[in-house]
């Protein structure tokens, strides 16, 4: 049983929190969303566990789906970075301000960038792409776009409340929407020309400013046990955030972005991660 310790463990986080906010928002709505993301991540884990093929993918839909078009198009909750802002600035406690918090900003002490892996529709649609192994491991220095992604959505939404836009609700809506489509075409953009599905994650995701650093610190970590591991690199090369694996240290490169999809656990020909 001891296998199943990482599922039970996103579990019960998610419980603890599902139950938290219901009781202290008197709202059951939080009680089932968090119930419902933390049944579904636990499935894909445990789907995982059991060498399942499809494990991620159907969590990934499973979550991905429901936050794009439940929360976001039913609902008109925008659960973007842009939301986060409005939200916040707002003084409004909504289910974007603490999908924020749980999954990308205080969630990553615990599972680091989980939600990467498991969790995120713009990365849902972007892992049925070709190119699922990057050519080659080494970055292109532009990681610094993510910064001014991030600049510009803060400002986006500064803006609309410095110059009293009206009907913020609707036009946080329709960003929602243009802002999604501006996502996808420019992660389907820069997977074909940099022939890596997860090239728009490595240089152009506002929330990486978020899940980066809080990640560094994750409980859940992937790293070699020294006395199985044989050096045979394979890890490393398939590694689709080209995380060097072999480095068991926190500051390994790319350290930050292993999205925990367990490709390299599966490659792994000791079981040495
Ligand atoms: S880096 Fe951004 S786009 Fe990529 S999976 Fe994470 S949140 Fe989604
Ligand atoms: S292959 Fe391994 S190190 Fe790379 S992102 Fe997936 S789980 Fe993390
Ligand atoms: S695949 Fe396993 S044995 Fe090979 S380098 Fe990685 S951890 Fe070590």
């Amino acid at each position: 049983m001891r296998k199943y310790a990482l599922p039970v463990l996103l579990l019960s986080v998610f419980e603890a929190v599902a139950i938290t906010l219901w009781l202290a928002k008197g709202n059951f709505f939080y009680f089932l969303n968090f119930t419902y993301i933390g049944c579904s991540l636990a499935l894909g884990l445990t789907l995982m566990i059991r060498n399942h093929r499809n494990a991620r993918r159907i969590v990934q839909l499973l979550v991905g789906l429901y936050m794009l078009v439940y929360l976001g198009l039913i609902e008109r909750e925008n659960m973007q970075i842009e939301g986060f802002w409005y939200y916040l600035f707002s003084g409004l406690f909504t289910a974007a301000t603490i999908h924020y918090a749980v999954a990308k900003i205080f969630g990553p002490l615990i599972f680091g960038r989980g939600w990467c892996g498991y969790a995120c529709w713009t990365a849902m649609v972007l892992d049925y792409l070709p190119w699922k192994r990057p050519k080659t491991h080494t970055r292109k220095k532009i990681g610094w776009i993510r910064y001014l992604a991030f600049a510009a959505s803060f400002l986006f939404v500064a803006s609309l409340f410095l110059l009293h836009v009206k009907n913020l609700d609707h036009v946080l809506y329709v960003a929602f929407i243009v802002g999604n489509v501006c996502y996808y075409a420019a992660g389907i953009l820069l997977a074909y020309f940099l022939k890596d599905n997860r090239a728009f994650c490595k240089y152009l995701c506002p929330v990486t400013v978020f899940l980066k650093p809080m990640s560094y610190f994750s409980l859940i970590r992937v790293k070699p046990d020294p006395e199985k591991c044989i050096s045979c690199g394979k890890c490393t090369r398939v590694c689709p955030m080209d995380v060097n694996v072999m480095d068991p240290k926190r500051n390994r490169l790319n350290g930050t972005e292993c999205i925990l999809c367990g490709e390299c656990v599966k490659e792994c020909p000791t079981k040495a991660l």
